[in-house]
């Protein structure tokens, strides 16, 4: 029986570039995001290579990720590999223009979703004795830049809790990996900038960014070395950044 990955945030840049790899490395993919129409599209492409179960998820609603991801059927319950992706910005402002909403939907969603989500899964991992977890951290939790104040508190939250995650379950031969980007081009800078283009383009002046593809490659590059390796922390920026 082929192992079992969940992917949150799997419709876009990072997470669904992850997705279609780990079905290349023959994985079965559990997607889960909130945009159906893309889960399914994505769904369908999966499905020519591998069982694919989708789920429409708000990783912030702790009840719906309970329900959903706490209880997965039988078949899907053993998942090996946790991809928690699901993340954004939202704005880029001094924090004393910042809106509180904004501040709401990055904490609720960075932190408070990818503790829900850990918390579904990592019992069974736990008890099984076998799993790797990987966390979608960022240089902005290693580093404060400009006008990025909550957005990097967040990230330094899922520093922190990756140090954390990996000190728990160290006894249980879980593996934690924290990945920390630099710039990597997905959707990421447009939901930051509330949709406006323009904003968004400019983000990538003066240097080539990564891809999603990239940050896939270094998810599967980490998950193929032995069992007895872990890297614990990845950061992964463009050569061309500084
Ligand atoms: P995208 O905007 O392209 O993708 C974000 C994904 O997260 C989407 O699939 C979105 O799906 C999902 N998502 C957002 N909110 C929720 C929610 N409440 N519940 C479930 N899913 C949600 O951005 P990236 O691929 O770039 O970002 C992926 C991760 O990488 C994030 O954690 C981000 O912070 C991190 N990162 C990104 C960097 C970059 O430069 N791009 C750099 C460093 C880190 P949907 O809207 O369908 O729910």
């Amino acid at each position: 029986m082929k192992p079992i990955a969940l992917v949150t945030g799997a419709t876009s840049g990072i997470g669904r570039a992850t997705a279609i790899k780990l079905s290349e490395m023959g994985y079965r993919l559990i997607i889960a995001a909130r945009r159906e129409d893309r889960l399914n599209d994505l769904k369908a492409l999966l499905s020519k290579t591998t069982e694919v179960l989708s789920i429409t998820l708000d990783v912030r609603d702790r009840k719906a990720v309970e329900e959903s991801l706490g209880h997965l059927p039988e078949e899907w319950a053993a998942v090996e590999v946790l991809v928690n992706n699901a993340g954004l910005a939202a704005g880029l402002e001094p924090i004393q223009d910042g809106d509180p909403d904004d501040w709401d939907r990055m904490i609720d969603t960075n932190v408070k979703g990818l503790l829900y989500v850990t918390k579904a899964i990592a019992p069974g991992m736990c008890s099984r004795k076998k799993g790797h977890i990987f966390n979608l951290g960022s240089i902005a939790g290693k580093q404060v830049y400009a006008n990025g104040n909550v957005y990097c508190a967040s990230k330094h939250a899922v520093n922190a809790l990756s140090q954390g995650m990996r000190i728990d379950m160290l006894p249980y031969g879980v593996k934690v990996t924290q990945i920390c980007p630099g710039a990597v081009e997905t959707e990421f800078s447009l939901v930051r900038f509330h949709g406006d283009q323009h904003k968004a383009d400019n983000v990538y002046t003066g240097y080539e960014p990564l891809t999603g593809n990239d940050i896939a490659d270094c998810i599967a590059s980490a998950l193929s070395l032995p069992q007895n390796i872990c890297i614990n922390d990845m950061v992964v920026m463009p050569k061309s950044q500084a």
